[in-house]
């Protein structure tokens, strides 16, 4: 895959695939990790003279047409001012993404200098499924630059416009964040240092169901905790109460426990739970076995036996790849399962690997230093796509020479 090196950016226009998909609350960025991740390669191309233009989406907004998805947003404003200020220097704000604006906008930087485009997604054919729809915005896009970038790692899943399309129609290469992400996740591909365990949490086990039954013939063991787990307690015929439960699924994760006994996979579910009056910050709580679990009480977090079962469960990894919080960590009182695996994993002698937005945001809230990790990916499903052994769409077309 071609890097930055390998492009002559001096003078030109460079459309700049970004990631800066960061949480919101309103209209305030709760966690800007995702645009200071991007710094690396937007500085590199500003000081080699690059007119830089960069598309990123924002949040998944909704409606029929452009004017309605505007009107709904979430605009790129926030992110635009606070890329302006961490870079220290005027970061414009195109008014569209790919019409009359953008071009002005394009038009008008001089080398060394950076404009933002408007929420991509604001554009139905950015997640077109029809290849024409997508081709006729990616052709609007390119017709804006002379070379294309693709940095945004969180987005490289995902089949669309100006992720997999745009780099067919200019010459591109690969961002400094997509190059490091995937040099980190190859070594979860290929080859780990055994024993190879994989963690996930998260809420619900149809999200990553898939991803356990990918993971069945690579990692050695599986631990399953936090809002999915539950579906595999019930499986396994215990009362989760009024926990997050998905009825639909239990035949699927009877089938998936059934495959890694027979392939002699360990699977390491908890044993007991917290188990809370209500979802709410302040809910009564107490620890149950999950042999005794109350049908009035609803589990927020893992019990005290279960986080010393996890920890036991890691501490002897040499590669560790977690995805998903094991419990509701945004309200403290149920953050200990998710504190507990977090630093277990922070103790392994070896590669370790966070991945999801969730899971990064859970690590920084609970005041782990990033380096307490060998890593913290900023793509979750690109991220977990990867070390299952998927392509990633936007991978192959970076690769593709162009
Ligand atoms: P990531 O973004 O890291 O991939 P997910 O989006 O899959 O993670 O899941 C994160 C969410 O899962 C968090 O908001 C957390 O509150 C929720 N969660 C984790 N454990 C539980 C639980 N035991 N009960 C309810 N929700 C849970
Ligand atoms: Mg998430």
């Amino acid at each position: 895959m071609r890097g930055l090196d390998d492009l002559a950016v001096d003078g030109r226009v460079v459309l700049l695939r970004s990631d800066l998909n960061v949480p919101l609350s309103g209209k305030e960025i709760t966690d800007d990790g995702r645009i200071r991740a991007s710094l690396p390669t937007i500085r590199k191309l500003a000081d080699r003279g690059a007119k830089v233009l960069i598309c990123a989406h924002l949040g998944r907004p909704k409606g029929d047409g452009y004017a309605e998805r505007e009107a709904g947003g979430p605009s790129l404003r926030p992110v635009a001012d606070r890329l302006a200020e961490l870079l220290g220097r005027p970061v414009p704000l195109a008014a569209d993404v790919a019409g009359p604006a953008a071009a002005q906008i394009a038009a008008s930087l001089n080398d060394g200098d950076v404009g933002l485009l408007e929420n991509v997604r604001f554009e139905q054919a950015e997640t077109s499924k029809d290849d024409a729809e997508r081709a006729g915005l990616a052709a609007r896009l390119a017709a804006m630059a002379q070379l294309y970038v693709g940095d945004g790692f969180g987005a490289l899943h995902r089949k669309h416009a100006s992720v997999y399309d745009v780099p067919g129609l200019l010459p591109h290469a690969a961002g400094e964040l997509v190059l490091a992400e995937v040099a980190v996740l190859r070594q979860l591909t290929h080859d780990p240092q055994r024993p190879y365990v994989v963690v996930l949490g998260g809420a619900k086990p149809s999200d990553k169901l898939a991803v356990i039954a990918n993971l069945l013939d690579k990692a050695d063991r599986l631990i399953i905790g936090g809002g999915m787990s539950y579906t595999f307690l019930a499986a396994q015929g215990h009362e989760v109460g009024k926990s997050l439960l998905e009825a639909d699924q239990i035949d699927r994760v009877s089938g998936v426990l059934a495959e890694a006994a027979e392939r002699g996979v360990e699977i390491v579910l908890p044993v007991d739970l917290v188990g809370a009056t209500s979802y709410a910050p302040g809910a009564e709580h107490d620890v149950f076995p999950v042999t005794g679990f109350p049908a009035d009480r609803e589990s927020l977090d893992m019990g005290p036996a279960t986080r010393a079962l996890f920890a036991s469960k890691i501490a002897d990894a040499r590669t560790v790849f977690w995805n998903g919080p094991v419990g509701v960590f945004e309200f403290p009182a149920f953050a200990a399962g998710t504190l507990a695996v977090a630093q277990a994993i922070s103790a392994v002698h070896g590669l370790t690997v966070v991945g999801g937005g969730d899971s990064a945001a859970a690590v920084r809230q609970l005041n782990f230093p990033d380096a307490a990790f060998s890593h913290i990916s900023t793509g979750g499903g690109a991220s977990l796509e990867y070390v299952e052994g998927k392509t990633l769409p936007g991978l192959v077309a970076l690769e593709d020479a162009g």
